[in-house]
């Protein structure tokens, strides 16, 4: 626990949140500030900044609970669909504004006002391809790469 982390206070019982569900590893709660009728939250219990630095078990117990409020806030208040949307931020851009992981549940109904995430933007194929190979470049030297193209060697 970070005593100052507000998403920390909440999983302690210090902070009310209108809590909706819960496990050995994450808590899912209402957002203070909905987005759209039904927004959730879901967090792990252990404190940890961002899914840079969660543990594979903390972020796929986050996944999991997710995918269950998904599922629920769909059937619960009739949604067409709903966005699981996950900010991380070194402080200075991006659209993180709390430092405890969270993942956004996210309904979305016919008439909400969210509009897209983004707008995609035309680029040179050769660009992306070049992108590509500076990631598995870089995924060569991340120990935890296990399969894939970025653990052969060429
Ligand atoms: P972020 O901007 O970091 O992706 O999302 C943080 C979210 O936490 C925001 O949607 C904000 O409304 C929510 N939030 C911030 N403080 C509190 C709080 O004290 N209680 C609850 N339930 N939600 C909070
Ligand atoms: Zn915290």
């Amino acid at each position: 626990m970070q005593a100052d982390c507000t998403f920390c206070q909440i999983v302690s019982g210090e902070l009310p949140a209108d809590l909706v569900d819960e496990d050995e590893r994450t808590v899912a709660f209402m957002d203070i500030n909905p987005a759209t009728l039904g927004h959730v939250l879901v967090v792990p219990r252990r404190h940890v900044a961002d899914v840079m630095s969660a543990g594979a078990d903390d972020w796929l117990a986050v996944a999991a609970t997710a995918r269950r409020m998904a599922r629920w806030v769909v059937a619960a208040f009739g949604a067409g669909g709903v966005d699981l949307v996950q900010a991380n931020s070194d402080g200075s851009v991006g659209n993180q504004t709390v430092f405890h992981l969270h993942v956004h549940v996210l309904p979305r109904y016919h008439d909400d006002q969210l509009g897209s995430w983004w707008s995609p933007q035309t680029a040179d194929p050769a660009e992306i391809t070049q992108a590509a190979r500076r990631l598995v470049d870089h995924g060569r030297r991340d120990p935890e790469t296990t399969l894939g193209l970025a653990s052969t060697t060429s």
